[in-house]
């Protein structure tokens, strides 16, 4: 049975069965041709044809995406276009052919080799990661220039479900297939963080990534399950494995029926705790959702996907634009903004970031925004401007220090006042809280409660921060435990620091969209919880079942437990007699994930 298993990186969760469609999607095969001197202009030209029709093409794959995942989405290609016309690039292809006597593709193929050596051995991590883009323009590039066609634009889906099976997603290859012809996605290469994962999870596709020998293993046809939590593809299921599966997505589907009918009903404890639950906002396409789904406002609304795959800093107009549609779509409720919060692996391909041994305890975050004015100023200017929409908020990530929120706060004021000067809208000053996501911040909540009007804790980072716990590592999954009993008392202390300085305390961290953890939440004492939108109803569906009392009896046992393990005894043992414990994970085990380490 274990040959039949592959397995990679689950990107996007859900359970998906159907035959696979694979789509080669490689470089072409190029012969070496050196030319005759009458030949080079000709070569040029031909050169530079291609770079028109691969420009051309592109840009009708923004128009498609924009119009199926939104502008934003579609200005990957922008970036993509760019690369195409890269005048330094082109100039190198035309001295080859030139100088050289190379036939256009083979001076072409020389340096696209060239450039993806340099890119791919440098510690650069932009870079790296933007090899995916490159790879995908020079593939396009050279079968303009060998006369094949441009696959990717051309592939036609079969007409029942099919799991697409390539060496690498690329997003435009994402964005333009048929959803209801598209079952699943798995692919050879690709991480959670790679444009085609985030997209195919805006769209609720299932997907596997980082697949290693996918393509030498699944043939065209072969009947394919595979679950986008776990990461597992099955090859073959058995009928049986069929079978569990197709009860597990009518499940699914029978129990989001159920859910879709508490969209207008309150969230609160049979025993009358009420909870507000707001959404999570990482990519424009999510308003809808939460929106539709009922959340009372926006906890977290995460500004980097107006940087990341992007050639230039967005500007100040873009930005203001974006916060006043995020405002407008929740016009009774808080919509709260955190400000850039880069590093790591996120930095604008304009921003000329260091190359960091350790870029996780670098500069990340408000450090960054601190230090660089010209990218933090716009910014708090267009927060500014739609903060003319009341209630618009804004929250600083990472903050270890009290001086990084007064600092901030003495930019908001000249920037305020440099508006007024101007004549142009905007509100005079901004409602500033501090993200909780160090045990830095934890320890000084009281002082930074003097100088915050609220805290969001971001168990994400917290939990990272506070076992040391790389959150992105596979290796350390398993000890990446947010219930861990460090990380409760930290959110107990937090809360009482809040409480007793009046200020508002809730959760925007992965820990506030995951049932049990949820449970804990509630049972410490918080009573604001900010989720990813596909999780609101399921929130609202749980919290309405368990009293609030045996959620407090939950957390008294969670904060005196010794391990994470305990915790989890402690937190299923009280919510137990309430839910159906199998609905609290409604994407359910797949078959062959028992006895799987994953
Ligand atoms: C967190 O760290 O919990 C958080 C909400 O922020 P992010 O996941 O964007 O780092
Ligand atoms: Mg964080």
């Amino acid at each position: 049975m274990s040959e039949q298993i592959l397995h990679g990186i689950g990107v996007s969760p859900g359970v998906a069965y159907g035959p696979a469609l694979v789509v080669e999607w490689r470089f072409p095969e190029v012969r070496d041709r050196a030319i005759g001197p009458g030949d080079v202009e000709g070569e040029i030209a031909k050169l530079l044809a291609a770079v028109e029709k691969v420009a051309g093409n592109l840009d009708r794959l923004r128009v498609r995406v924009a119009e199926r995942a939104g502008l934003e989405e579609s200005k990957i290609f922008d970036a993509q276009i760019l690369m195409v016309r890269d005048p330094d690039f082109l100039g190198a292809c035309e001295h080859l052919i030139r100088h050289n006597q190379l036939a256009a593709e083979t001076a072409y193929e020389f340096k696209a080799l060239e450039v993806r050596v340099a890119w791919g051995s440098t510690a650069n991590v932009r870079l790296r990661e933007r090899l995916a883009d490159l790879t995908a323009v020079q593939i396009r590039m050279l079968r303009a220039l060998v006369g094949d066609p441009d696959d990717e634009l051309e592939i036609t889906q079969p007409d029942g479900p099919v799991i697409i099976v390539a060496h690498e997603l690329s997003p435009g290859l994402t964005v333009q297939l048929d959803r209801d012809r598209l079952a699943g996605l798995v692919s050879e290469e690709g991480t959670r963080t790679s444009h085609a994962a985030i997209l195919a999870h805006s769209l609720g596709i299932p997907a596997v990534m980082g697949v290693p020998g996918a393509l030498g293993r699944i043939e065209n046809g072969t009947v394919l399950l595979i679950d986008g939590a776990s990461g597992i593809v099955l090859l073959d299921p058995s009928p049986a494995d069929l079978r569990e599966a197709s009860t597990q997505v009518s499940r699914r589907r029978k129990f989001d029926l159920e859910l879709e009918g508490l969209t207008a009903e309150q969230c609160v404890t049979p025993d009358g705790r009420v909870i507000d639950l707001l959404a999570n906002v990482d990519l424009p396409e999510e308003i809808e959702l939460a929106v539709r789904h009922g959340a009372q406002g926006v906890g977290l609304v995460r500004t980097e996907f107006l940087v990341t795959g992007r050639t230039a800093l967005p500007g100040e107009n873009e930005q203001a634009e974006y916060f006043r549609r995020v405002a407008s779509a929740f016009p009774d409720h808080p919509v709260t903004i955190r400000t850039f919060d880069l590093g790591g692996d996120k930095f604008p391909a304009a921003f000329d970031a260091p190359v960091e041994g350790n870029p996780f305890l670098g500069w990340r975050s408000i450090r960054v925004c601190l230090d660089q004015p010209d990218l933090f100023r716009p910014q708090l200017r267009a927060l500014l401007r739609a903060a003319v929409h009341k209630n618009v908020r804004v929250m600083l990530p990472l903050v270890t220090r009290v001086d990084e929120v007064t600092g901030t706060r003495d930019l908001i004021s000249e920037e305020a006042a440099a508006l007024r000067a101007a004549g142009i809208p905007a509100a005079d000053k901004l409602t500033l809280g501090a993200m909780i996501e160090t045990p830095a911040a934890v320890v000084l909540a009281d002082r930074l409660a003097e100088v915050c009007d609220f805290f969001s804790v971001g168990t994400n980072d917290l939990t990272q921060y506070t076992l040391a716990v790389d959150r992105g590592n596979a290796r350390l999954f398993s000890r990446f435990t947010p219930q861990d009993p460090a990380v409760v008392r930290q959110l107990r202390s937090v809360l009482a620091a809040a409480d007793a300085a009046g200020i508002e305390c809730g959760v925007c961290g992965e820990m506030a969209s995951e049932p049990l953890t949820a449970v804990l939440l509630v049972g410490l004492g918080y009573t604001r919880l900010s989720v990813a939108p596909p999780t609101l109803l399921l929130m609202k569906w749980l919290l309405r079942r368990i009293p609030y009392e045996a959620c407090r009896a939950a957390a008294l046992e969670a904060l005196e437990a010794r391990s994470a393990g305990e915790v989890d005894a402690a937190l299923k043992k009280h919510a137990g007699p309430f839910v159906d414990v199998h609905l609290l994970d409604p994407h359910g085990p797949l078959p062959a994930r028992r006895g799987v380490a994953v």
